[in-house]
């Protein structure tokens, strides 16, 4: 092969050589040169509802580059987010995406919602009507709990119908809840009530005399009845223990009705602890003044025992009671004035929510009080769902200011629930394994006016003082947890 034919080609290969590296450029230039179409697409909603103390869980996103999607890993992005689940309101999450050195952004809406109806709560299956009784105001008992706002019961709607009773409640989301009970007739020589004379639930020191006050049998339209009452079972008052009496009264056409009262003897103990060792009672009373307040201060009059009310504006009807507690010597503290949880929402709302219950005390005593209960207690968690460390803080503040706050040492579980039995149970076994008692009871609960009485008899019995709390008092706290 000559050299000039070899020359040739060489610049034959080196011109298509570079005109190859030109297109390629070209093509290139004209790739990257072309703008690119990056959309973020939310999956799901970008309005988001989401029922309250549900989870949020961010259903993410995708990034598609010209309509195409791309893979995540090779992207950089954050997402915040602030949703607090416990607590109404609009939240939004935030989506940044760092792509090819420019940011991209994006936003959810989420709104934390009370989609949660209340509950009412009725305590019978259904509503007992006598023949005789057809125009009185028929006899139900109930309650209405919501999941954010509290007890509502206040707010429930009553409907008598011909054959039923209609309850109907909504909480301040606007949820509604509704329940019907029946109403059942009664024959009248079927219904036989049995009321005892005297309490259903007696204590007795050991020595004592036990007083058989026997019961009294009426129909359903209340008359006295002719029949006799069975009552069996005894009490022995020298020996400690728990004892049945038992009523019984079988109708014409076989129905039983059974009422039982029981008589518990205990061994007296005032004579084994001096003067020096002096036992303190301090019965304390929150939530209300409610509609048992009015016979629970008729109950500590007759007994001349001064109790503490950590006081609330829930029942407005009662509010006015709180004149009648000071004016019979018993301690006032401020409780809440709306008894709701989200005052934990800042210590000014706290705040807030204190001053405006003692100003209600102030305009029915004339005095400003210096202690005070916090709702749920100092040790409450439920307060975490509405600001971290918010009790610390109030209590902190609350100090500064002068004021006193106090828990209590034994729980008489009224408030959950416990019946008047329970609760004596809860107070006696209390009140004996310590020194010094703060009671926690509710003078909204019929149980606890119920129990008060025997209680006040045991202590009295047992040589228990009873004192109402102070600024000075010895403190009872628990450890706060928020
Ligand atoms: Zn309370």
């Amino acid at each position: 092969m000559s050299d000039i034919i070899r020359n040739k080609k060489i610049i034959t290969f080196l011109y298509l050589g570079i005109i190859a590296i030109i297109l390629l450029c070209a093509f290139l230039f004209s790739v990257k040169g072309k703008k690119e179409d990056v959309a973020i697409v939310l999956n799901g909603n970008e309005y988001y509802k989401l029922s309250l103390n549900n989870d949020y869980v961010d259903e993410g996103f995708s990034i598609k580059i010209n309509n195409k999607e791309i893979d995540l890993e090779n992207v950089d992005y954050k997402i915040k987010e602030n949703v607090n689940k416990e607590v109404i309101g609009q939240y939004e999450v935030d989506y940044e995406i760092n792509y090819d050195d420019k940011i991209y952004k994006a936003k959810r809406y989420v709104e934390v919602v009370d989609d949660v109806k209340p509950d009412i709560i009725v305590n019978q299956d259904y509503v007992a009507k006598y023949y005789c009784k057809k125009k009185d105001k028929l006899n139900i008992d109930y309650q209405a709990e919501d999941n954010y706002d509290g007890i509502i019961t206040d707010k429930v709607v009553v409907d008598v119908k011909d054959d039923h009773v209609s309850l109907s409640v909504k909480d301040s989301a606007g949820n509604e809840s509704k329940k019907e009970v029946p109403i059942k007739i009664i024959n009248d020589e079927d219904a036989a009530i049995i009321t005892l004379n005297g309490k259903e639930l007696i204590y007795l020191a050991v020595g004592d005399e036990y007083k058989e006050e026997g019961a009294s049998l009426t129909d359903g339209c209340g008359k006295d009845s002719n029949e006799s009452l069975n009552i069996s079972g005894t009490v022995d008052t020298s020996t400690p223990g728990e004892y049945l009496i038992k009523y019984s009264y079988v109708s014409a056409s076989g129905l039983e009705t059974i009422k039982n009262r029981k008589v518990i003897v205990y061994e007296k103990h005032s004579n084994t602890h001096n003067v020096n060792e002096e036992r303190v009672i301090y019965l304390t009373f929150d939530d209300g003044p409610g509609m048992y307040t009015e016979e629970l201060l008729d109950i500590l009059k007759k007994y001349d025992v001064k109790a503490t009310f950590f006081v609330t504006n829930q029942f407005k009807k009662y509010t006015h009671l709180i004149k009648r507690e000071y004016e019979e010597g018993h301690a006032i503290g401020v409780h809440s004035l709306t008894h709701k949880w989200n005052i934990y929402r800042s210590v000014a709302t706290y705040v807030k929510d204190f001053n405006d219950m003692n100003q209600i005390i102030y305009d029915y005593t004339g005095e400003r009080v210096s202690i005070f209960r916090f709702p749920g207690g100092s040790s409450n968690t439920v307060s975490k769902k509405y600001s971290t460390g918010v009790v610390k803080a109030i209590a902190s503040k609350m100090s500064k200011n002068g004021y006193v706050y106090f828990d209590w040492n034994v729980d008489s579980e009224d408030a959950a629930g416990a019946n008047s039995e329970k609760i004596i149970n809860n107070v006696i076994n209390g009140i004996n394994s310590r020194k010094s008692s703060v009671i926690l009871m509710h003078d909204i609960k019929r149980s606890t006016v119920s129990s008060i009485e025997t209680i006040i008899k045991y202590a009295l019995d047992n040589g228990y003082t009873f004192k109402t709390l102070m600024v000075n008092s010895q403190t009872c706290h628990h450890s706060i947890n928020n």
